[in-house]
């Protein structure tokens, strides 16, 4: 791996932003593609501003990089085949395909024997009535693709004032989780694996507010919960860091998703780790080994969503904190602008 090489990352948001600075820490640099506004696109190497359609532009993207990563797993097929043609993409196309549709991502975990709440596929609406028949209430009716922070999800309690998502979805049943929690794994090529400490994560309107660790649940919990995402990313042959989002519930440890990417729960690394997240993730990619992502201290992250910026006079005096900003302009409802890793020990 020499000094000079350049990763393509397939997104340009928060985390190709953190990507790149990583990449930069090892020397390396980073070549960002992204359609919309590009907050990476200030701290990397290169910006490509095109979209996922525009083949010449994917084509010399491509052939300007060494090894291709991506921040966002919605990237379409097509231009995933192009881009696949010329350089190698990490995490494997399996893992992307896996993570970016729920029907199947259930399907592949359930069949290598891991928990998932009960589910339902539900291909139109009026697949609706018999899918509720099965599961029953309460539920969530999630579209299959393309949601995030809790966007494209309908929770029903009344089967007859169901409302439909507008795409093909899965309907599961509500899972009466006593914590969720996320395990941040890395694994390298050759197999070998790193799993940060599980995080205790709150969730505020679909949206990830806090983490915290340690997470306060018991060794058992913690270790199996990193077991159970060690299975996962060995059964896809993965390369690169994945969250795995799990509901602890009395009928044991749920898998509610998992994402091929650094996750936002596991932001917390930045200041709990010698090896964070992201140079976890760009050390996987190019094949280098992986670092030590032993916890050193207890930290609880907290997100600034929307206007939570306008505490950024009290949060630059706060103690103890380590703030990131993602340089984005306006602050809407809903928009993760930064967050801060408080450290509490
Ligand atoms: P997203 O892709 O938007 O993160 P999730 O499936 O993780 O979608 O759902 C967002 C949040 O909604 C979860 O973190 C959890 O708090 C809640 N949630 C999702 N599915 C269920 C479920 N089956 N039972 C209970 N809560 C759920
Ligand atoms: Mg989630």
């Amino acid at each position: 791996m020499s000094e000079n090489r350049v990763i393509g990352i397939l997104g340009g948001g928060q985390l190709g932003r953190m990507l790149s600075v990583a990449a930069s820490r090892l020397g390396l640099r980073c070549h960002i593609y992204e359609p919309d506004a590009a907050p990476a696109g200030d701290v990397a190497y290169r910006l490509t501003n095109a979209s996922y359609e525009d083949r010449a532009a994917l084509r010399a993207f491509a052939e300007s990089v060494d090894v291709i990563t991506y921040e966002f797993e919605n990237v379409p097929t097509s231009a995933l085949d192009l881009l696949e043609s010329i350089r190698p993409i990490s995490p494997n196309r399996r893992a992307l395909a896996v993570s970016q549709d729920r029907l199947e991502e259930k399907t592949f975990l359930n069949g290598i024997g891991l928990a998932t709440a009960p589910f339902a596929d539900v291909p139109d609406e009026r697949d609706l009535p018999a899918a509720l028949a099965q599961i029953g209430t309460p539920s969530i009716l999630k579209t299959r693709r393309m949601g995030y922070d809790g966007k494209g999800q309908v929770r029903i309690t009344d089967p007859a004032q169901a409302e439909w998502t507008g795409a093909p979805s899965v309907l599961e049943g509500y899972v009466e989780f006593s914590a969720e929690i996320s395990v941040i794994i890395a694994r390298a090529a050759d197999g070998q694996i790193a799993a940060f400490d599980p995080g205790l994560n709150v969730h505020q309107g679909g949206i990830l507010r806090s983490t915290t660790v340690p997470c306060g649940l018991s060794g058992k919990i913690t270790t199996d919960a990193v077991l159970i995402a060690a299975k996962i990313v060995n059964e896809l042959d993965y390369v690169g860091v994945m969250g795995v989002e799990l509901f602890v519930a009395p009928e044991g440890l749920i898998v509610n998703e998992i994402a091929p990417r650094v996750h936002n729960s596991g932001h917390w690394t930045q200041a709990g780790c010698a090896v964070d997240q992201f140079e976890q993730h760009i050390r996987a990619v190019v094949g280098l080994p992986l670092g030590d992502g032993r916890r050193h201290a207890d930290i609880q992250m907290e997100n600034l969503i929307g206007n939570d910026i306008d505490r950024l006079p009290e949060l630059l005096a706060e103690p103890g904190v380590q703030l990131h900003l993602y340089g984005k302009g306006e602050a809407r409802p809903g928009r993760k602008m930064g967050h801060l890793n408080r450290i509490r020990s």
